[in-house]
């Protein structure tokens, strides 16, 4: 989904070059799968390790060290794990995924993910082949040609969890055997690794001991400085880290009596995305529920409104040009605004690989000192992105972390 604008560019450009067939994204990222991670491997390592963060990343990692029993600790600065996963079930009639929702790559991935050989794939998906899209400008209300949807779909065939969520995929074959080993309510402020054991300490003044690290907070957290490390940081990594893009932005869910909208609405915006969409796409369900994705230079707007309320006000009115003020009449009063923008511990949506320079992936990579590794998407080698670039960067940071000499 969020590469979503560019595909619309590149939509207009096939029309004219017939790119589809060389670029088709959802092969690239299948092609650039590992052979095998550290799930197929064994480790003996007998230092202790502290990850920093319970997002997929961070307890990817975790799994590996828990089958290699590797003495670990999960330091995790909020109450739950998961981080940018998140699933909400009071809403509708099927859980909503209100942090990521999508699988942009092929469904063999999450052989991989989770370690199993073959190509059967156990979960339900649907296909996220749409039949009814539009544009809106904010005057112009365009639906587009089934061309342009069979092209969308077929440069990236993403699909969706038919009946469970990213969440619950994480949950049942990365967390469960790794979640005794959170430490919730653990936000890490520095890390000195400057002698034999890197010293980690929290906000709330505790300290931890480690052999290694392994740091798995977004790139916003990076970049806030929240975390301090002694040694510093080279200026010229502080420079790329700062230089990688990570917009703010917010995923909103709405409950409506009447499903009067298509599959989905592009709004053609400067920078990011912001699009409307059928959460309920092709799911056996009765509810009507409408998402909201907003990220890029358009979110400020809404975080320039004083509440949550504000902001859905806005949406219907938007919706209300484009329907004629179907969705005031429909709408239930129910819905969900998930802030990950302005959340203190993500502070951002997600990043693109593919849009850095690989020069400052390479740099911000490294490990300080052989003591202080990273992971999270963004450090993901085979640059799947979102959820699986999380968990793939997990088991790589973690296969070099038990490795290095
Ligand atoms: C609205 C939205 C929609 C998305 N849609 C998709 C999608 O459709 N498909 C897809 O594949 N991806 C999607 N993504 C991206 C995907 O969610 C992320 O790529 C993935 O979840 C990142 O995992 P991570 O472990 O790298 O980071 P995170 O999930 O951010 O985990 C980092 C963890 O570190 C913790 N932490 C932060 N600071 C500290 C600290 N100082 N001390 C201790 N702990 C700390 C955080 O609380 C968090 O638990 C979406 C993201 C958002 C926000």
């Amino acid at each position: 989904m969020k590469i979503r604008n560019i595909l619309l560019t590149l939509l207009i450009a096939s029309s004219i070059i017939g790119l589809s067939s060389c670029l088709r994204w959802a092969a690239r990222a299948e092609s650039k799968l590992p052979a095998e991670t550290a799930l197929d491997k064994t480790y003996n390592y007998d230092g202790k390790v502290i990850i920093v963060g319970a997002g997929a990343a961070g307890m990817a990692a975790a799994k590996v060290l828990e089958k290699n029993n590797v003495d670990y600790i999960i330091l995790e600065a909020t109450d739950r794990y998961g981080g940018r996963l998140k699933k909400d079930t009071s809403l509708a009639d099927f859980p909503i995924d209100i942090g990521a929702e999508w699988l942009h790559s092929a469904p063999i991935t999450l052989n991989k993910l989770k370690g199993k050989k073959g190509q059967e794939i156990d979960e339900k998906l649907i296909p996220y082949h749409l039949t009814s899209t539009a544009t809106w400008d904010g005057k112009e209300y365009k639906i587009s040609s089934s061309r342009q949807n069979d092209f969308m779909y077929n440069f990236m065939p993403e699909s969706k969890f038919k009946e469970t969520t990213w969440y619950d995929f994480v949950d049942e074959h990365i967390a469960k055997t790794v979640k005794h080993k959170i430490q919730f309510n653990s936000p890490v402020s520095s890390i000195n690794y400057s002698n034999n054991k890197v010293i980690v300490k929290t906000k709330n003044g505790k300290s931890f001991e480690a052999d290694r690290v392994l740091l798995t907070v977004s790139v916003g957290v990076l970049k806030s400085n929240m975390i301090s490390f002694t040694p510093a940081m080279k200026q010229e990594r502080i420079t790329a880290i700062n230089s990688l893009t990570f917009n703010p932005g917010f995923k909103a869910v709405l409950k409506f009596s009447e499903k009067f909208y298509p599959d989905a609405i592009n709004c053609i915006v400067e920078s990011g995305e912001k699009v409307y969409y059928d959460i309920a796409f092709k799911k056996d369900a009765q509810t009507n529920i409408l998402g909201f994705l907003c990220t890029g230079n358009g979110t400020q707007r809404y975080y320039d409104l004083k509440s949550e309320k504000e902001i859905i006000t806005s949406l219907l009115q938007e919706l209300d040009q484009i329907f004629d003020g179907k969705a005031t009449q429909t709408y239930t009063g129910d819905f969900i605004l998930e802030n990950w923008g302005q959340y203190e511990y993500t502070l951002g949506t997600w990043t693109q690989a593919f849009q850095e320079k690989n020069s400052d992936l390479k740099l911000i990579s490294q490990a300080l000192d052989d003591k202080v590794y990273f992971a999270g998407e963004i450090f993901d080698p085979y640059k799947q992105m979102g959820v699986p670039g999380a968990i793939l960067s997990g088991y790589y940071m973690i296969d070099q972390l038990l490795l290095a000499e």
